[in-house]
């Protein structure tokens, strides 16, 4: 196997390493990067086993550790966030989970944002104190409360940006530093914004995390996961816990993934464009109380947005007149998109948080969140946006 005599430079832009970084070619020199669906290999001697044992042999020794297939995602990874390094996961949880069980014990602290993914925020509230590890939840919007929160035995600060379901956003450099002051990691889960118009690392994150099950993948086909820092931290902390505890990615869903970043760049520019289409149709329309889009000039923290993200993002919540009978009636009446709680496919999605993804939170808890039972989440996809904007219009007709 050969590192591709082409290899993309620095110089390269984001779209020609997005096709061409981390191929490992082989003796066949296909084009298509190889699928290796393999659990082991084999050596060429008894000596030569030994010495990749003893890492004195670059090489592969068991899938569970690293995977050629694997590795070129995981190196296409690093091109597109520029991260020193990175590991691909079975899942986004198990990203997240990794992340910090590797790095935290009994003891230790936690800061996080309240507005978490449903079971982001089940790894840290309910998870984390089962093994003796404190946590505190905070508006992340305030910035004021991170400092507050910060302890001497604080490890670990945890957000996402922009949040699910209410796209409220983070300052994701305001909290970088106060981690830094407190000599604590800011970890940012960066799916909703995608790594093409967010970059944590750049604004001081020190990790960040993805479920690559969404726009990464894109076709809502495979799970996968990706963990992405400093050499330090993944050779340090995280490739050990990975290879002795196992959340593998499959090769095969690696290899989704990574033909997924081919056209990254092409799909989420057509995510986002139409997301800001439909915020602003939705707008103007008098059974939609509210709009929640980071790209719209009515969002509370479209500079912030704008500056951090650059775009408003390829998801849209809103709130219809008539609470949850109007929100379920609004989405029954949709042909094209469909109700799912998932999100980042070619095909639009839309789901009602209050009585699904956030159903396990108290009502209190819901409403401290601005989790209405009148609000509806889009995950814009690739259809023409005259059909989409159509199925709105049916679904308001439905109100
Ligand atoms: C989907 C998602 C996860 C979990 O990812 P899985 O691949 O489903 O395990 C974590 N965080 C965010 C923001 C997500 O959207």
């Amino acid at each position: 196997m050969s590192e591709n005599s082409n290899a993309p430079t620095l110089e390269n832009g984001l779209a020609t390493d997005l096709i061409h970084d981390g191929i490992l070619r082989s003796q066949f020199g296909e084009t298509s990067e190889g699928l290796y669906l393999t659990s082991g290999y084999v050596y060429d001697s008894a000596e030569q086993a030994e010495a990749r044992f003893k890492g004195k042999d670059d090489g592969f020794i068991y899938s569970r550790y690293a995977n050629p297939t694997v590795a070129m995602f995981e190196s296409r990874m690093c091109a597109l966030e520029g991260a020193e390094m990175a590991r691909a996961t079975a899942s986004g949880m198990a990203a997240v989970t990794a992340t910090m069980l590797c790095q935290l014990s009994a003891g230790d602290h936690v800061v996080a944002a309240k507005a978490l993914f449903g079971s982001c925020r089940y790894v840290i509230e309910d998870l984390l104190p089962r093994f003796g590890i404190g946590m505190t939840l905070v508006d992340g919007k305030d910035l004021g409360q991170w400092e507050a929160a910060m302890r001497p035995n604080t490890k670990i600060l945890f957000l996402e940006s922009p949040t699910n379901p209410t796209l409220e956003v983070v300052d994701i450099e305001g909290v970088a530093k106060i981690a830094n002051a407190g000599d604590a990691l800011l970890v940012v889960d960066n799916v909703f914004a995608t790594p093409l118009h967010q970059r944590p690392l750049a604004l001081g994150a020190h990790i960040v995390v993805y479920s690559a099950t969404k726009h990464i993948d894109g076709q809502g086909r495979c799970l996968g996961g990706v963990v992405l820092g400093s050499e330090e931290f993944i050779m340090g902390k995280l490739h050990n816990f990975l290879r002795q505890t196992g959340p593998s990615i499959s090769p095969f869903n690696a290899w989704v993934m990574l033909k997924g970043l081919e056209t990254l760049p092409l799909r989420v520019a057509r995510h986002v464009e139409t997301a800001s289409q439909i915020a602003e149709y939705l707008h103007n329309e008098a059974k939609i109380t509210r709009v929640l889009y980071p790209g719209h000039k009515s969002h509370p923290q479209h500079d912030l947005a704008m500056q951090q993200m650059g775009s408003g993002g390829p998801m849209v919540a809103f709130e219809v007149a008539g609470g949850k009978a109007a929100a379920f009636k609004f989405s029954n009446a949709l042909r094209i998109i469909r109700i799912s709680n998932n999100l980042g496919d070619a095909k639009s999605l839309i789901t009602h948080p209050s009585t699904t993804t956030h159903q396990r939170l108290s009502e209190e808890a819901r409403l401290e969140l601005d989790i209405t039972d009148a609000l509806l989440r889009i995950s814009v996809g690739l259809e023409d946006t005259a059909d989409l904007i159509r199925d709105i219009d049916a679904g308001l007709a439905a109100i």
